[in-house]
Formats: C-alpha cells, sequence, structure tokens
C-alpha cells in the first residue's frame, strides 16, 4: 500500500491531492507514477475507475515542474510540452479537470481542445502559451493543419483509452499526430484493453516500455451483480419501463447500440413519466454537458447513452447499468458494467437479450468466464429460456416467432440446453434493483 506522501511527487501536487481526500494511491498510482517520475515509458491496461487519470496526470504534472525547467528568457512563450489523446469530448474535458485539480497550487496551464463547439476560443487560448494540451485526435489535426498547433516541444506524448481510439477509426489522425512529435518523447499508452493493434503501435511507437496491468484484461467489475433477461424485442421497451419503476436505483445508465434508439427510449421513458435524457455524438456539446451534469446531481435520473457517449465518463454512484441492446464485442460489456460498482462500491448491471443477441452473449460470457444469471422476475415480458440463437448473417432471425410463454415461478430448461440445467440452481435473493436470479452452473473455466 502506497501513500502518496511516500511518492516524492512535488509539493504543490501532493497539497492538491491531499485536499482531494487521497492518501492512498490506488494499484496502478503506485506502480505507473515512479516509472513515469523517472521518465520511462509505459503501457498500461487499466479499466476506468481504476485511477488512471490521476496515475498519468501527478507525473507529468510532476515532470513539467521539475524537469528542463523553462529557459527564463522564453518567459511568456510556453511551449506545449506535454500532449493527451483522448478519444471523446467528455473524456478530454475530464481529464482536463483532473489536469486543473491537481494542478491548482502551480502555474502550469493546459488547454483542452474538441470537435463539436466553435475553435475560436481554443485556438485562443493555444496561442496564449500551454504546457499541455489534451486533445480528440480529429480537432487536434484540424488545428495543426491550420497551422494552430505545433507539437515539436512536446515530451510527453500520452494516449488515453488508445482502443476505443482505434474502435472509433482514429488510426490514421493518430499516425498523423505522432509524426508531428519528437522521437525523443516519453511515451505512456493506456488502454483498457489490449488487443494485437494495440500491442503493435505500443511496440512502434514506446521505447522499451514498463507494462502494468491491473486487473485481468476482462475481469468485470468484481462487485457487479450481473444477470439477463432474455426478451422478445418488442418487448424491451416495456421491460425497460418495469424495470425502471421498480429498481430502486438512484442513477441508472442504459447503453443502446444507436444514437436514434437512445432518443426513442428517452421520449418513452418520458411519456411513462420517468425521468431520462440522452448523451450521443449528434447531440451539440452543450446539450451532453447538460445531460452529464444533471445526471451527476441525479435529475434526471436515467441516462441513456451510446457507448462512443460513455465511454470512460467518471460518474460515481450509478447503480444500474442496463445493456438496452448488447454490444457488439464482449470488451465493451467489460467497460459498460465497469460504470457501476467504482471505487468498490456495489454495482447492478442488467442485459436484455434478444434471439438475435444470444450469440453476443456468449461471447461475453466467454470473455469474462462466467455465466451470468437469469433474471426471472418480470415473468410477463420476459423468458427465462434463451431464445434460438440467429445463425449466420443475422438475416434470418425469426422475428416473428412467437414469443415463448414462461410459466410462473418455474425456471425452465436452462440456457445451454437442457444438459447444461442444474436442477438445484438456486434463485438469488433480490439485488436492489429488483431482479429475481438463478444462479447458473459455471462454465467450465480454465482460470
Ligand atoms: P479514473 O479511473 O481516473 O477515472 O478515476 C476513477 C475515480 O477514482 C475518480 O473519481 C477519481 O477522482 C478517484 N480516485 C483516483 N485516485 C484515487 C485515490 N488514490 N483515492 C481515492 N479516489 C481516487
Amino acid at each position: 500500500m502506497s501513500k502518496f506522501e511516500d511518492l516524492q511527487l512535488a509539493k504543490p501536487l501532493l497539497r492538491a491531492v491531499e485536499e482531494r481526500g487521497y492518501e492512498i494511491a490506488t494499484p496502478i498510482q503506485a506502480e505507473a507514477i515512479p516509472i513515469v517520475m523517472k521518465g520511462g515509458d509505459l503501457v498500461g491496461c487499466a479499466q476506468t475507475g481504476t485511477g488512471k487519470t490521476a496515475a498519468f496526470a501527478l507525473p507529468t504534472l510532476h515532470r513539467l515542474l521539475t524537469a528542463g525547467k523553462r529557459n527564463p528568457s522564453e518567459k511568456g512563450k510556453r511551449k506545449i510540452r506535454t500532449l493527451v489523446l483522448a478519444p471523446t469530448r467528455e473524456l478530454t474535458a475530464q481529464i482536463g479537470d483532473s489536469f486543473a485539480a491537481y494542478g491548482r497550487y502551480t502555474k502550469l496551464r493546459h488547454v483542452m481542445i474538441y470537435g463539436g463547439v466553435s475553435q475560436v476560443p481554443q485556438v485562443r487560448k493555444l496561442q496564449g502559451g500551454i504546457d499541455t494540451l489534451i486533445a480528440t485526435p480529429g480537432r487536434l489535426i484540424d488545428l495543426i493543419g491550420q497551422g494552430h498547433v505545433d507539437l515539436s516541444h512536446v515530451e510527453m506524448l500520452i494516449f488515453d483509452e488508445a482502443d476505443q481510439m482505434l474502435d472509433m477509426g482514429f488510426i490514421n489522425d493518430l499516425r498523423r499526430i505522432e509524426s508531428h512529435v519528437p522521437a525523443g518523447r516519453q511515451t505512456l499508452m493506456f488502454s483498457a484493453t489490449m488487443p494485437a493493434e494495440i500491442r503493435k503501435l505500443a511496440s512502434e511507437w514506446l521505447d522499451r516500455p514498463t507494462n502494468i496491468q491491473t486487473a485481468r484484461n476482462s475481469a468485470p467489475a468484481e462487485k457487479v451483480e450481473q444477470s439477463v433477461y432474455f426478451v422478445d424485442r418488442r418487448m424491451k421497451v416495456q421491460l425497460l419501463e418495469k424495470f425502471l419503476q421498480n429498481a430502486i436505483s438512484e442513477r441508472t445508465l442504459v447503453f443502446s447500440r444507436t444514437k436514434h434508439g437512445a432518443d426513442k427510449l428517452v421520449k418513452h421513458l418520458q411519456k411513462g413519466k420517468i425521468r431520462a435524457a440522452a448523451i450521443h455524438g449528434n447531440k451539440s456539446q452543450s446539450a451532453r454537458k447538460r445531460a452529464l451534469d444533471q445526471f451527476k446531481s441525479k435529475s434526471p435520473p436515467v441516462l441513456v447513452a451510446t457507448d462512443v457517449a460513455a465511454r470512460g465518463l467518471d460518474i460515481n454512484g450509478v447503480d444500474h447499468v442496463v445493456n438496452y441492446d448488447l454490444p457488439e464485442t464482449p470488451e465493451t460489456y467489460v467497460h459498460r458494467i465497469g460504470r457501476t460498482g467504482r471505487a468498490g462500491a456495489a454495482g447492478n448491471a442488467v442485459s436484455f437479450c434478444t434471439s438475435d443477441e444470444v450469440y453476443q452473449l456468449r461471447g461475453i460470457e466467454k470473455l469474462t468466464r462466467r455465466k451470468i444469471d437469469i433474471a426471472l422476475d418480470h415473468p410477463d415480458l420476459t423468458s427465462d429460456v434463451a431464445p434460438p440463437a440467429t445463425v449466420g448473417s443475422g438475416k434470418s432471425f425469426r422475428r416473428n416467432s412467437p414469443k415463448p410463454r414462461p410459466k410462473k415461478g418455474k425456471a425452465k430448461s436452462g440456457y445451454g440446453g437442457a444438459k447444461s440445467r442444474s436442477k438445484g440452481a438456486t434463485t438469488a435473493g433480490r439485488p436492489s434493483g429488483g431482479a429475481k436470479r438463478r444462479r447458473r452452473p459455471a462454465t467450465s473455466s480454465k482460470g
């Protein structure tokens, strides 16, 4: 267990950390801070909620304060010495907030730049001279192209949520940005997952990095209770409404696959007098910020989000995550449910699985190496049997197949067919969300 005061951070940083009430460094902070302070490259595989922002922000600020102080004759002409790249505007803003908080007793300056808002104030701040630039790749490329950004003095290059940047198609932008940064800089790469593409980039861009892994790649937040409802597509909205009405929840984050779907859901919930707002890429920056601020203040208590908008958001006190649509990739499921159960708190994650999503559910269970319990409440809207999985392209899904009629109170054959059925399956107690669940036999896991 490392105390912050033992990490030899510069005094102004320690003071800010203390003020935030942090005493003990999280595992990733304890490992990363000394390495980064010494100037080493680093690959950090860490889920959100592990404290990774401070793990790079604190030693970065420390180096800005202590290493290679600016030449006094260059007074007033600050050069960008640190560049942080992040996938979304929200994450950029969040990282900026951390730099502001930890750097509040220093004279260091930072600027956040992202799309969706006017570039004028961002350019004005850049012209004023800054030490740290925190940016989304698209807007940064624009501003480099217009000659507003000079990266030739960058000493530290940090990629946050690198896997998401690749998922969002930023690879070419990242390559162009990297080519503008001097080769001798220190490079840190943080990613929630480590697919081969990330490892390849790390081997190209980093110099003998230390690898840090705080949790198993696919480890979902340990304290999150997970369950699944098998539901006909047409019944999903009603199920969500019923679930939200019953859930003892202060804040629920609902994931929708599409922006349009998110908007439709919000309209539907509002009709049913459930306070809800949507957050996705088609919303203006101010609308996204407003929705997020309101959600943080518990009003509205339901936020419907697409993955891109929600990734990396630091919202504490989300007690339920609802996977209204199952994600395309199992890793995304792990990120989603990591929104709840943060900072050691208990959390609940429920998934609504239709017949064309069974394949995704299997993928999630394979990655996380556990069977997700079947939720048994709301039997009028759901089934406790996995619908037959759609085979092939998904086009053959029998949309008109009749909804299996559940026999109330009786769990029918378990998911995976009669062979995997456990006669002794227990019915778990009601979690705070109100879902009765059946514990399913564990998979033959190798680890
Ligand atoms: P992150 O993984 O960077 O998004 O951080 C997750 C949350 O943990 C944020 O709300 C941080 O403010 C908080 N946090 C970070 N480091 C610590 C720490 N050492 N002690 C307590 N909370 C922390």
